[in-house]
């Protein structure tokens, strides 16, 4: 047991409705101060294989209950997230660095949500019937079995519960592998869960580092659906792994996404949404830091961001008043800067920042222009606050541009003409097209990316098609007797 913000967590496994040891630990420690929070459990392939024999021992009987049933238990699970909003919230700030400010008021309502939404959702579930020459054909969405979720620390209890929530109403038992750099608030879900009254093996969790727990649960021949968000290199070991089992694959990965501004737009607006970017200190897998910005309003556009960015608060993401926070780890600051010497030595301006601190995590919000065309820092995800700006003569440019890339996650497009919104959203290639807004997003609505952005779809009935083995039942107008008895 440790006792973080004086919330008390046991950094155990959770497996089968009890907690787990393990002979290893790893130091778990805070962004802000890069104190030490405590030792965790690390786990190896035996604690997975104990966890994925747990979940299917209990998989016959959680897929059993009706969709009713599972939600009656599913939102016992959100209130209890809900009672404990300020714990998770704390726990989670001080784990990842994220703002205290924005786990109170967004995200933690979001992690009840996913598990309110997703248990409304599958009672309501249906397909409706359809028929060819007499024949009637009816689509059911059968529980698959386990699930593993892999998940990284940006936003660690709000993505796990994106996954767990929709596996779990489609009747899936889960065994969840949370981040090493962010692993706290797993093991507070895991008694939430356990007081909720989900049953024992229902949800199990197997603490430890990604090439150890992780790659051990993605090669497990017992699982039955694989469900990762991260990073691209890391997708592509965890697919290899799982070749062999053939599991189906959800994977939601890195984006390089664009900001479109056209000179016709709201300029306010523009000028709000490109410094929403430095939001959780760019550590955002939607976050738009490729700036393209029509050249007729670039300077007056540039000067304003600027301005803008230099008023973002920069500090502990407990204070309130904190905009911009520090990044998870030294060694992902360090890559961080990585990026932007290189760029900067490769020709690139720093027009805002662009020098990592002397102490502490806090990289500085900053803005580059100038960069080379198909340089590293316009083509790869560097997840930290760092925007670049370019600019564009038109609209074919603008939207070529804002294409130019491998990934293909999100774009966004501010404009004051709804036929351009029509035109250049039809042409953008990217998995959400955001116009004159950015993050809004029903949890019914597709959520993924193309390219190197991922694989599926989740989110309402996409969720579910990945969760469930989807099945067709074609029922014949002949061959039928007579029945009194059913
Ligand atoms: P990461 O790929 O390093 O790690 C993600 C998870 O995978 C962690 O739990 C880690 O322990 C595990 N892992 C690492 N190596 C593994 C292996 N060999 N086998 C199995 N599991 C392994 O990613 P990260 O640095 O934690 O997160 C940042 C990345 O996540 C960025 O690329 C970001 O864009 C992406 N992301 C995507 C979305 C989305 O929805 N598209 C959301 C958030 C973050």
């Amino acid at each position: 047991m440790i006792s973080v913000e004086g919330v008390a967590i046991d950094t155990r496994h959770w497996i089968g409705g009890r907690r787990v040891a393990s002979d290893r630990t790893f130091a778990d420690i805070s962004p802000i101060d890069e104190s030490f929070l405590g030792d965790i459990a690390a786990g190896t392939a035996a604690e997975v294989d104990a966890a994925v024999a747990a979940a299917r021992e209990a998989f016959p009987a959680w897929a059993a209950l009706s969709a009713p049933e599972r939600g009656a238990i599913l939102r016992r699970v959100a209130d209890g997230i809900d009672e404990r909003r300020e714990d998770l919230a704390r726990v989670e700030t001080r784990d990842n660095g994220s703002l205290l400010r924005s786990h109170r008021r967004g995200v933690m309502p979001r992690v009840a949500m996913n598990f309110r939404f997703f248990a409304d959702y599958a009672e309501k579930l249906a397909h409706p019937d359809m028929e060819i020459r007499g024949h009637r054909e009816r689509v059911t969405y059968d529980p698959a079995g386990v699930t593993a979720i892999i998940t990284p620390w940006n936003a660690p209890l709000m993505l796990a519960t994106w996954r767990i929530g929709p596996a779990l109403a489609a009747g899936n038992t889960v065994v969840l592998k949370p981040p090493e750099w962010a692993p706290l608030t797993a093991s507070l879900l895991a008694d939430i869960a356990h007081e909720a009254g989900l049953p024992a093996g229902v949800f199990n969790v197997v603490q430890g580092i990604g090439a150890e727990a992780g790659a051990a649960l993605s090669k497990h021949p017992g699982i039955n659906r694989l469900s990762f968000t991260g990073s691209v290199p890391t997708a592509g070991v965890i697919a290899a792994a799982a070749a062999p089992t053939i599991v189906p694959l959800s994977f939601e990965l890195g984006g390089k996404s664009p900001l479109l501004v056209f000179d016709d737009c709201d300029l306010d607006l523009a000028v709000d949404l490109a410094v929403e970017q430095f939001d959780n200190a760019g550590q955002v897998c939607l976050g738009a830091f490729r700036i393209l910005v029509q050249e007729s309003i670039a300077a007056e556009f540039q000067a304003r961001v600027v301005e803008k960015a230099r008023g973002l608060v920069q500090g502990d993401p407990r204070d309130e008043k904190t905009d911009v926070s520090a990044l998870v780890s030294r060694a992902h600051l360090d890559r961080v800067s990585g990026f932007v010497d290189r760029a900067l030595a490769d020709g690139a301006r720093a027009i805002l920042g662009g020098a990592a601190p002397e102490k502490g995590l806090y990289y500085p919000p900053t803005i580059l222009a100038d960069a080379k065309p198909g340089s590293e820092i316009l083509t790869e995800e560097v997840f930290g606050p760092v925007l670049t700006f370019q600019t564009f003569a038109d609209e074919d440019e603008g939207v070529r541009m804002a294409n130019d890339t491998r990934f293909g996650l999100a774009a966004t497009l501010v404009t004051g003409s709804p036929e351009k919104a029509e035109r250049v959203s039809a042409r953008l290639n990217a998995g959400t097209v955001w116009v004159n807004c950015f993050f809004v997003r029903d949890l019914g609505a597709p959520f993924g990316g193309n390219g190197k952005s991922g694989i599926g779809r989740e989110g309402g009935t996409y969720s579910f098609d990945f969760y469930c083995d989807v099945k067709n039942t074609v029922f014949s107008p002949n061959g039928w007797k007579e029945s009194s008895h059913g």
